[in-house]
C-alpha cells in the first residue's frame, strides 16, 4: 500500500484541538486497525491528521460505546469483485500506517 509508505509526519507543541477515533478490539483486525486509531484537527486547523503519539496536557473526554457495526461493500463493482487482495501485505502496511 503506497499510501503508507509515503506518509508524511508532522510534529507541532502547546496545540489546542480536538482529538476524536475509535477502539478496536483484536478480533477486528482487517476489518479496522485495532487498538486506538486517534485523529487531531487544531481549533486553528493549522495541522491534523492520523496521531501517532501525543501528550495531554488538559482534556474533556467523551466516550459512545458502539453495540453495532455496519460495513458496506460495492458488490455492483466488478473491478472490486475482481481485485486480488494480498491480505498478509495489506496487513503489514496497516500496521506500519498506524504505527
Ligand atoms: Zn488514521
Amino acid at each position: 500500500m503506497q499510501v503508507a509508505n509515503e506518509q508524511a509526519v508532522f510534529e507541532s507543541t502547546d496545540v489546542s484541538g480536538t482529538v476524536i477515533g475509535y477502539f478496536a478490539p483484536k478480533m477486528f483486525q482487517g476489518m479496522a486497525a485495532t487498538g486506538y486509531h486517534l485523529h487531531f484537527l487544531a481549533d486553528n486547523k493549522s495541522i491534523g491528521g492520523h496521531l501517532l503519539d501525543f501528550k495531554i496536557k488538559e482534556a474533556t473526554v467523551y466516550l459512545q460505546p458502539f453495540t453495532s457495526i455496519e460495513q458496506h461493500l460495492p458488490i455492483d463493482n466488478q473491478k472490486f469483485l475482481n481485485k486480488d487482495l494480498d491480505i498478509a501485505d495489506m496487513h503489514d502496511q496497516i500496521q506500519k500506517a498506524e504505527g
